[in-house]
Order: C-alpha cells, then structure tokens, then sequence
C-alpha cells in the first residue's frame, strides 16, 4: 500500500467490540483481566494487553502502530510532547560522563536542554557545524553517545548531510540521531539515510490544525539496548506517555497529512519565490529555492516539497516588528505547521529569553521573520504580507510574474 492509504487503512490490534471504524478514545486508566496469570503476564511484558494508561493504552497503541506502519520502524513509542519525545530520546542515550555532539542551530528548548538540563546530570553537549562532517568527526571520542540533528534547523534552514554524518556514527558504533520534525515522515525513507531514530513533535504536521500536543520517538532497532530503556525506563519511570484523547485527535491529522502537506509545501514554495522578487525583502531562506546553500542535498534527502517553513529578512528589527504589527490575515503566533499561516519575529520570542551571546552563537539574526505556511490560498496570503511591508506589488500575481 502506498503512505496515503495506509495512513488511513492500518488495521487496529484487535477487533473493536462494537467494530467501529475509528479507533475509540479508550478512556480508561485501568483494565480488567479474566484471571490472576493473565493479569501477571501483562503486567511483566508477556503478552500485548493494557494494564494501566501511563503505560499502555489502546488508543496511543494504535497511533504508534499508524506511524510504524508509514515509516518502517522496529518501534515506535508516543509521548505528551515533542520535547517529552526528545528528552526521553537523549535519557536513553547518554549517562554522566558521556558526550552528544550536535549543533547550536537547534530549536530553543533542545538547546536549552542541551546545555542546561542535562549538563546537570553530567552530561556534555558538543556543539559544532553539522554540515561539516570533518569537524564532527574531530569531536568523537569514546564517550561520545550520539549525534543529534535536525533535519531542517529553525530558523536557519540549515540541512546536513545526514549520510555523511550516518557514516560517522557507524563507525564509531553510536546512533545517529534525528529531529525530523521540519519535513514529515511519509516523505523519506528515514532507514535508508542513515537514521537510528528520529523523534518528531508531532504537534505540528501530525496534529493537523494545531489540535494537541505529542512527539514520537520513531526507531529503526538498532540499539536494542536504548529502544528498551525508552520503553521501560523512560515511558514507566519519567512519565510523559501520550494521552489517550491526543492520540484520537493525532491519529485523525495522521490521515490527512500528506494532502495538507503537499498543499501547505507547493503554497511556501511559491511565497519563497515571490519573496525572492519583493522589495524590502533582503533574503529569503527556503531549501525549495534553487538559491538555498542545501537545496540539493535537501532534494536528495526529503524529496521535492521543501516544507511549510520559509524565513525571510527584513532590514531591520524594527522593520521586522513593523511588519508583524501590520499583518491583518497571518496571525501573530509561535507553533508550526497549523493549518493557519502564522508568523513570528524569533528573536524577540522564542528566542529572547537567551542572551545575545547565545542569539549570536545560534545565528538567530534580529531582522529574521519565521512564516509557517498554512492551507490558506497563496495569493490572499501574499496580498496580507505586501500590505504589511508597506503595499508592495501584489500586482506581479494579478500578472502572472512569478
Ligand atoms: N523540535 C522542533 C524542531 C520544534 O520546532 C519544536 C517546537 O516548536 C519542538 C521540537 C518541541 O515540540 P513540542 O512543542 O511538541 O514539545
């Protein structure tokens, strides 16, 4: 079956009682058992039956059971949110004493958790340039745990070249590492590049229309080892299991990912494209456009849509803040992927808490506006950013210029 059906036709693990056609929100927190043995092999792992929600619950199950149906994946375990999903992923990998090298392009609260949390516990975060595998491999040694990635870094748009840096992690014998979050799942093979496990918040494509909050942790069986330190240690232990009513609403936009997806990717390419020609408009940074530093690597990688996140500079902060004022169709909010265009002034926000050492350090440039595209048609969307820059040429669409 091709991603789109069974993004729709995974059967669930058992038959529904009253066969409905969507998996039921199994709103429980315990279960029945028929007798005492059957109630002792489920509580130690023998059998497949849910025992108490924290741990288990058929309708998580079956949103795990969609996405390792779409992906491939050995595993796949749902947590409350993306950064539940992330933390439990590094918890699993790295103990006092050991290193991550990753990059300081990275979303604000990994890299907080980077630096900060885990720091705490012992543990180092090397940061470099992950487009450059050499400088990588000068930072491995034998404490190093993993590599961690993002598959499209935010608000930077870098892309690395995830099977050089596969190449490394082979070699050294630890995982690589990927938020794959910027580019769904259905639109690469995330085996065959090299990844031992990716971890998504699927807060944004997944959810569809910003419903509700998640992450997945999504893993190829590798290091059997840390999958069951997720499983046991991380979901038991630390908490953070999906719930039950996220898991209905998530299996729900799993559905229509792909459809929004490549709506919401071809409406960002051609607002990049535009934005490219606009006055005012001092860079535009989208891997679908032939001038992006990765564009090809990016093709070779993810495939053709390039995503619903562009950024674009203006020549100043102010300038910036001038135009998130003036926006009147694209609101004014953090979060990606809704199915309403949503813009954001990342300095002054999701970054601002930081200092601007760390601003600078992760390239986080004062006069960079983050746009995430939504369903809405192109030309109203275009229309509403001329206007708040001032009234600029909407008439280059009326005319087909571009
Ligand atoms: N990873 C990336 C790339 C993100 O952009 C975000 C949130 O914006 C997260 C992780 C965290 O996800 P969540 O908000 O679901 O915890």
């Amino acid at each position: 079956m091709k991603k789109e059906t069974k993004a729709i036709h995974t059967p669930f693990q058992r038959r529904d009682a009253y066969d409905a056609l969507q998996m039921p929100v199994y709103h429980t927190l315990a279960f029945e058992f028929d007798n005492a043995d059957i109630m002792a092999d489920a509580f130690c792992g023998r059998t497949d039956a849910p025992d108490y929600s924290r741990v288990l619950n058929p309708t998580v199950t079956h949103f795990e059971s969609r996405i390792a149906s779409l992906t491939g994946a050995k595993e796949v375990s749902a947590f409350t949110s993306g950064m539940a999903a992330i933390s439990a992923m590094l918890l699993s990998t790295a103990s006092a004493g050991k290193n991550i090298i990753s990059s300081s392009h990275l979303f604000g609260n990994t890299y907080l958790l980077l630096t900060r949390t885990l720091a705490r516990y012992g543990v180092e975060a090397r940061l470099t340039d992950l487009t450059d595998p050499t400088a990588v491999e000068a930072l491995v040694d034998g404490d190093t745990c993993c590599i961690f990635l993002e598959s499209v870094t935010n608000p930077q748009t870098e892309v690395a070249d995830v099977r050089a840096l596969s190449e490394i992690a082979r070699r050294h014998g630890f995982p690589l590492i990927a938020d794959t979050t910027m580019i769904p799942f259905t639109q690469f093979d995330g085996r065959k590049l090299g990844l031992d496990f990716q971890v998504v918040s699927t807060t944004k494509y997944v959810s569809g229309g910003a419903t509700s909050l998640g992450g997945v942790i999504i893993d190829y069986g590798n290091f059997p080892e840390i999958s069951t330190f997720i499983k046991k240690d991380c979901v038991f232990n630390l908490g953070g299991y999906m719930t039950p009513h996220a898991a209905y609403m998530q299996t729900l936009g799993l559905e229509t990912l792909q459809v929004r997806y490549d709506r919401q990717a071809a409406t960002a390419l051609r607002l990049a494209r535009l934005l490219e020609q606009t006055p005012g408009v001092v860079r535009v940074g989208y891997p679908g456009l032939e001038s992006h530093p990765q564009h090809e690597l990016f093709r070779e990688q993810y495939g053709e849509g390039a995503g619903a996140m562009l950024t674009f500079d203006l020549e100043s902060g102010e300038a910036c803040r001038r135009f998130i004022n003036r926006l009147q169709l694209i609101h004014r909010a953090t979060n990606l992927f809704d199915n309403r265009s949503l813009a954001i002034h990342p300095a002054s926000t999701i970054f601002g808490p930081l200092t601007q050492e760390q601003r600078d350090a992760m390239d986080v440039k004062d006069t960079t506006i983050r746009l995430s595209v939504g369903l809405e048609d192109a030309e109203d969307l275009y229309a509403d950013i001329c206007r708040a820059l001032g009234d600029l040429p909407t008439d280059k669409l009326q005319h087909n210029e571009i």
